[in-house]
């Protein structure tokens, strides 16, 4: 497996890649890398002839300065993960590498991400989801790729993505890949190894609390719903719902009836022992 620091040397091995006619898929990742992110790696691999991760720790999309600072990295392993899982090159730049100190304003684009990006993550983590878009359309601009997968655990952020690759025209196919879970349920999370013992014992109430929702779901209203979940994972010990909105899995939009064409999901934010954890179910597929 190639390591690639710096833009210039992924531009050429995507150039590489597009001149021997092999489709490129892109995984991007913020490292601490753990079996749902190779999940990620592995569909890239079946649908692609290339596989480029990055593995990149985005300063911008932080809004919380010592998340950023405790935010796990754990570059080897990750690296070792990424070669066994086949990925043929890994790209893991340096913060000046992506965000250059001498940039023009031109680069500090505001993005366009419309009503998907206002609610949920959108409201509780201010500027967000621009640094979200900041960093994936670069590395979509610089790696070229046909694809680029992204994971459901983060299910707004695809949404997002979908609206940004379309408004700033970016001619890329974007894959969603279904959440890994441990045995238990509890969704894999980078954040998952700040849990303490007990945090991690109780953590995978909320997914469990979910799940129950869709049978509570078949016999309640939508706000009956919405409430039942809050208060019975507020209920959890060491566990506060942050918010739990039951949004059109499209648009993102809060819904008030089970009818929505485009189906439904519930989307939690929850502090366990002071750990932001975010988990989402499908109301029609039921997980
Ligand atoms: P992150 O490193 O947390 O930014 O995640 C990188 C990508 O991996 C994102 O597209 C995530 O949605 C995805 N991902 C993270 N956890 C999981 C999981 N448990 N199952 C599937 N995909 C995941």
């Amino acid at each position: 497996m190639k390591i690639l620091r710096t833009v210039s040397d992924l531009q050429s091995f995507s150039r590489q890649a597009k001149a021997q006619g092999k489709s490129l898929g892109l995984v991007p990742t913020m490292g601490a890398l753990h079996a749902g992110h190779i999940s990620l790696m592995k569909e890239a691999r079946k649908g692609c002839d290339t596989v480029v991760a990055s593995v990149f720790v985005n300063p911008t999309q932080f809004n919380n300065k010592e998340d950023l600072a405790t935010y796990p990295r754990t570059e080897e392993a990750d690296c070792r993960l990424l070669e066994k899982a086949g990925v043929d090159a890994a790209f893991i730049p340096a913060v000046e590498e992506v965000y250059p100190a001498d940039e023009n304003a031109a680069a500090a684009h505001v993005f366009d991400l419309g009503e998907v990006a206002e609610v949920m993550e959108g409201a509780f983590r201010p500027g967000h989801f621009q640094g979200v878009a900041q960093i994936v359309s670069r590395l979509m601009r610089w790696a070229n790729p046909d694809r680029a997968y992204f994971g459901e655990k983060d299910f707004q952020q695809i949404a997002v993505i979908r609206r940004m690759v379309s408004t700033e025209k970016i001619p890329v196919e974007i894959v969603a890949c279904p959440i890994l879970r441990e045995a238990d349920g509890l969704a894999l999370s980078s954040r998952n190894v700040r849990l303490s013992a007990e945090a991690r014992n109780v953590a995978p109430g909320i997914y469990r609390t979910l799940r129950e929702s869709v049978e509570y779901s078949q016999s309640h209203s939508v706000e009956a719903t919405r409430s039942h979940v809050e208060s019975a994972i507020n209920a959890l010990p060491l566990c506060e719902v942050e918010y739990f909105a039951i949004v059109d899995s499209l648009s993102m939009q809060p819904v008030s009836d089970w009818n929505s064409p485009n189906g439904t999901q519930g989307c939690v934010t929850v502090y366990c022992g002071g750990v932001r954890l975010i988990d989402n179910i499908n109301y029609r597929s039921g997980h």
